[in-house]
């Protein structure tokens, strides 16, 4: 059996360190690629209202006889729903549709500053309510930029568990990374394969070789060896189960330092700054 490490949240509440992503994982294919994922050992799945499958995730997870105690469930707040009325209606749905009582992570998916009159503040405090009630273990936010976190910091309660951001070999995110670290958030890398973009770079192509293993691979240890949080996603059996072979081998210092200097500050995904769509 694989061991993941546990990473400890500011909280004292641990997640294991690699999960399982469903981002554009159909709903029909959902139930089939979590159940698979858990076999091959995963025991953290990050999903979100957005991505339409939360039912079918819930579904594997009961198909697949673990406790509910033994899987990691991570959900996240639909862009439409930031008013606290809404929130709180919308977690209840999320709730319902995993066929849980509790969430062991939910998220502010995206900060959308130029919506809600760029008051996520409030919608913070609705998520503040969740973990008083204990129906969130952790509370934490996604794509939120330096700034939206000091906002938060000064205006709220609970400092955010996590901050779940684009991370990958071409977007090192060296600024937000070390502001989260100063303050005890911790980094989920999205997308950490780049959606598989990063994965014919020379370099790490170069580094899999005399590590005898997978680009992909090499990148998942390259976010795990600077402490991110990740949870690669595919459909393909046999590539959830490379994703999750990653803890035999190690990189070198300096082949972590070779493969943080192919920054580009290249994102695949939207600016966070900008991003509005509802
Ligand atoms: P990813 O970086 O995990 O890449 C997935 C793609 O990489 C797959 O579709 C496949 O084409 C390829 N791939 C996966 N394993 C491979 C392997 N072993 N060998 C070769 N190619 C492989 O991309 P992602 O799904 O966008 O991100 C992972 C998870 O992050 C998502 O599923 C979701 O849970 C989360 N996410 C969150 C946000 C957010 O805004 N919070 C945004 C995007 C993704």
């Amino acid at each position: 059996m694989t061991a993941i490490p546990d990473i400890t949240l500011n909280n004292g509440q641990t997640i294991p360190q690699l999960g399982f992503g469903t981002y554009l994982i159909e709903p029909d294919d959902t139930t089939v690629a979590v159940a698979t994922a858990l076999q091959a050992g995963y025991r953290h799945i990050d999903t979100a209202e957005m991505y339409g499958n939360e039912q079918e995730v819930g579904e594997a997870i009961r198909q697949s006889g673990l406790d509910r105690s033994e899987v990691y469930v991570t959900s996240k707040l639909s862009n439409d729903a930031h008013r606290p009325d809404d929130a709180r209606r919308a977690f209840d749905e999320s709730l319902k549709a995993l066929g849980v009582d509790y969430l062991d992570l939910f998220l502010i998916h995206w900060p959308l500053p130029t919506r809600y009159d760029g008051d996520y503040v409030s919608t913070w405090k609705t998520l503040e309510g969740f973990y008083r009630d204990g129906r969130a273990r952790s509370i934490g936010v996604s794509n939120f930029q330096r700034r939206h976190l000091r906002r938060l910091r000064g205006e709220s309660d609970i400092i955010p568990a996590v901050d779940q951001i684009e991370v990958n070999p071409y977007l090192t995110q060296t600024e937000l990374r070390r502001f989260c670290a100063e303050h005890q958030i911790a980094v989920e890398a999205w997308s950490p394969l780049g959606q598989g973009n990063v994965l014919d770079d020379p370099e790490i192509i170069a580094i899999a070789r005399r590590a005898a293993k997978t680009p992909a691979q090499v990148v998942l240890r390259w976010h795990l060896q600077r402490g991110d949080i990740v949870f690669p996603k595919s459909v393909t059996p046999d590539r959830i189960r490379d994703n999750i072979d990653i803890f035999d081998f190690g990189l070198s210092a300096e082949e972590v330092e070779v493969i943080s200097a192919l920054n580009r500050d290249e994102r695949t995904g939207p600016d966070p700054d900008t991003f509005d769509m509802i």
